[in-house]
């Protein structure tokens, strides 16, 4: 079962509101359309007494802006803002509120704030929505609304804690940017904990996606007039761009049925795809495959870049990283279905190598190149 989760849809949160976020209207016709596409919809309130304690102006003497320490937090002091039972607690007047099943209020305690949907943010109380989602058999969470920064942040890492597969709608967020790049890198930490970051179109055409065949690991789906394959389970493809301190590109070599050959290529896995490791971050999992399948640890990996392999005929979206400060502690060869054949090949000659391979009846895989690209350029 999916929910879409929708943070503190409310007046003082949008145009002319106490707590204005750029933009915080614009995003309300596309969740209307968005809640369509869930079985289950429920909303987060903030929903404070007068005299919360989140507010600059029961602190005499401090700024709007400003931290504080309250109760052995720190705070951040905002304008009196969705102030319970008053006007700029209500939800946007365009927001369609029929599919609402339930709604969780927040922030009701004046003596801690609560960004998080989920509980304040001391952890200390829960607001009931991670046991309700649980009651309705709830595995995907998805998260829309106001502020990607502050509330939808906080909403999402909590639900990666407690155990739900997350997704934020990054379109159908605004932040407040308090400083310049507050929202970016509050998407960043997202990712890092294992939320999916989603656009809208993806969610609709997930919805829309009609699933013709359902194999162990990959389904074969069809959307419009196309059929491609799609994995469900796994979070990412990582490939790895490693080269040794001798100037050695490390490549796999590997027998494989779709295309009847030995083929040659970087070091490459699913993140995910172990059983409870769903989140796995990407740039842990392309040191856990790079050292599975070479025996190499990387100290250091960075990310390069990513991109569709095979955009006409399967969904995967590929992420290359860099590799640094390599140190041999196996002899790899991957998992023991894998017969991987490791090889460390000198930079220098790697381009004629792999020709003289291919013309032996191996195939290359073609991303070696964007590997060999990173290394050199
Ligand atoms: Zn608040």
């Amino acid at each position: 079962m999916k929910a879409l989760v929708l943070v503190d849809l409310q007046n003082d949160f949008g145009p002319g509101g106490a707590l204005p976020v750029p933009e915080g209207d614009a995003i309300v016709p596309l969740i209307n359309q968005l809640q369509k596409q869930f079985q289950l919809v429920v909303a987060t309130q903030d929903w404070h007494p007068s005299t919360h304690g989140s507010f600059a102006a029961n602190h005499p003497g401090s700024k709007r802006g400003e931290t504080i320490q309250l109760n052995g937090l720190p705070q951040i002091l905002w304008p009196i803002h969705c102030v319970q039972n008053t006007p700029g607690a209500e939800f946007l007047h365009t927001l369609d509120r029929t599919g609402i099943e339930m709604i969780f209020q927040k922030g009701t305690d004046s003596g801690i704030d609560s960004y998080s949907g989920f509980f304040d943010n001391g952890h200390r109380k829960s607001t009931g929505l991670g046991d309700y989602l649980k009651s309705k058999s709830v595995e995907e969470v998805y998260i829309v609304g106001l502020a990607t920064d502050y509330c939808v942040k906080f909403t999402a890492l909590d639900s990666v804690q407690l155990g739900f597969k997350t997704f934020l709608i990054q379109d159908a967020c605004r932040g407040v940017d308090l400083k310049p790049g507050d929202t970016a890198s509050a998407v960043d930490e997202m990712r890092r904990a294992g939320v999916r970051i989603l656009k809208s179109s993806e969610v609709m055409a997930g919805a829309a996606m009609e699933v013709l065949y359902r194999g162990k690991h990959i389904q074969m789906v069809r959307l419009g007039n196309w059929e491609f394959a799609h994995r469900p389970e796994i979070s990412g493809i990582v490939a790895i761009v490693a080269a040794t301190a001798e100037d050695e590109i490390l490549l796999v070599e590997q027998f494989r049925p779709p295309v009847g050959k030995y083929v040659l290529e970087l070091p490459a896995g699913l993140a995910g795809d172990l059983a409870g490791s769903e989140k796995e971050d990407l740039a842990e999992a392309a040191k856990r495959e790079l050292l599975e399948e070479t025996g190499y640890q990387a100290g250091q990996m960075t990310l390069l870049t990513e991109g569709p392999p095979s955009a006409g005929i399967a969904s995967e979206v590929v992420t290359f990283f860099r590799a640094d400060h390599l140190r041999s502690v196996g002899c790899g060869g991957g998992d023991h279905s894998e017969n991987i054949i490791v090889h460390k090949v000198p930079l220098a000659n790697a381009v004629a190598w792999l020709e003289t391979q291919r013309q032996s009846g191996k195939l290359v895989d073609p991303k070696v190149f964007a590997g060999l690209f990173f290394l050199t350029k």
